[in-house]
């Protein structure tokens, strides 16, 4: 199984399985765990560290609904969209506070 980290093909199966009984595998190059439902290709991988950098810039200016919005798209591309519409639902609110 190819690592969904680095995408290495030099991966090994351990020995033990995940709690849920899945596959476990080890990557001899970056050495990242991860068992035969990890499903995350360098393409999620980005989005994932798009949403954390959102979320820091939320945390730094919570009140400047673009980085709210910036929050969405990355839950969108993660297909989190219950969750994005609450956040983009967020941001409007926040525009409105805004120009009021
Ligand atoms: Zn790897």
């Amino acid at each position: 199984m190819n690592c969904p980290s680095c995408l290495s093909v030099t991966t090994k199966q351990q020995s033990k399985k995940t709690s849920l009984g899945y596959r476990a595998f080890r990557c001899s190059v970056c050495h990242h765990t991860f068992n035969e439902r990890t499903n995350t290709p360098r393409h999620m991988h980005s989005y994932q560290e798009a949403l954390a950098t959102a979320e820091e810039s939320i945390r730094l200016a919570p009140h400047d609904p673009d980085n709210w919005l910036r929050k969405a798209e990355a839950l969108k591309k993660l297909k989190r969209r219950k969750e994005a519409r609450a956040i983009e639902a967020e941001a409007t609110q926040l525009r409105k506070n805004k120009t009021c």
